[in-house]
């Protein structure tokens, strides 16, 4: 099975500036790590090749720097890694970025495409979705586990929220996962070059700010008095209340727990017992 991860770079911070006069994200200075979920997503893509054989292969379309997360990635055991990188891709909306990763895509060949359900800087949860309308291929979100036997069709498992529902499909098709807390990778010393890439081989209308759309109009940065936890409700639970006690409880209201009491109470202690062995 050829699986294509998309990983991308995003700043390791909690505190996002914005530069006030070009409304751009202010990246100089600030450290960046791969984005969680796209974590998650070549864990699983990992753990399919160890089932049913085949390449992992990430890719990422972004400035220079980006190359460092594609090395991690291939020390965590990817076969190999492609970099975007071009001068005519910047000023990319979410059409513009799918579209231009869609293009390395299907230049690469595949059957397996994954992304992160989100990115923790964008948040837009867009460019997977744009990516399979682009190539054409079946594209599920919000998924959290992804089984293969025969490396031809895969059962896809999507959670929302109270549900879940499971797919059988033929691939090609494309995946966005979900965080999940993954277990450490094993690293590896002996790691090929990150290929770099210009975008000589894209239809310039459709990459970079001439493929964009969107315009942002206005970006401010509300002045908060007291610390504040944005939960997302589509984070898995055991992933919201991770991030809670992490951060302190925020003043907002948030309603966290479902299911029975018993589910609850379950729920309570794990998550308590975490924050245990974490204070250890
Ligand atoms: P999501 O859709 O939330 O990401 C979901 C998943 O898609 C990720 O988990 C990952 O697997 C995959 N993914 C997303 N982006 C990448 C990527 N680059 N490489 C590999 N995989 C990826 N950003 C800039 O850095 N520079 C700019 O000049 C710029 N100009 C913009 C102009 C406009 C008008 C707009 C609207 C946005 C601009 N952005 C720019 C932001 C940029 O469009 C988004 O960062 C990008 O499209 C990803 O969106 P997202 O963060 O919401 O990702």
């Amino acid at each position: 099975m050829r699986i294509l991860v998309c990983v991308k770079q995003v700043p390791d911070t909690a505190e996002v500036k914005i530069d006030p006069v070009t409304n751009n994200l202010v990246r100089a200075g600030v450290p960046s790590m791969i984005n969680p979920a796209d974590r998650t997503a070549l864990t699983a893509a990992l753990r399919l090749r160890a089932v049913c054989g085949g390449t992992v292969t990430v890719i990422s379309m972004g400035p220079p720097q980006a190359a460092a997360e594609l090395e991690r990635c291939l020390r965590w055991g990817a076969d190999e890694a492609y970099l975007l990188c071009d001068r005519k891709l910047g000023g990319a909306d979410t059409l513009a970025t799918g579209h231009a990763l869609a293009g390395l895509i299907a230049r690469l060949g595949y059957d397996l495409v994954l992304c992160g359900n989100e990115a923790v800087d964008g948040c837009t949860g867009q460019v997977g979705p744009g990516i399979g309308e682009t190539l054409g291929i079946p594209a599920f979100s919000y998924v959290s586990e992804l089984r293969s036997e025969d490396g031809a069709s895969i059962d896809v498992t999507r959670s929302t929220g109270d549900t879940q529902d499971t797919y059988r499909v033929k691939l090609p098709a494309l995946a966005c996962l979900l965080w999940q807390e993954t277990a450490e990778l094993p690293e590896r010393e002996d790691i090929p070059a990150v290929q770099m890439l210009d975008a000589s081989f894209l239809d310039e209308t459709q990459i970079g700010s001439k493929g964009s759309p969107t315009r942002v109009v206005k970006i401010t940065v509300k002045q908060r008095e007291y610390q504040y936890l944005q939960v997302d409700y589509h984070w898995p639970l055991e992933q919201r209340m991770d991030y809670i006690f992490r951060g302190g409880l925020s003043k907002k209201d948030v309603n966290l727990l479902r299911g029975t009491a018993e589910e609850q109470a379950q729920r309570v202690l794990v998550a308590l017992e975490r924050q245990e062995v974490q204070q250890r």
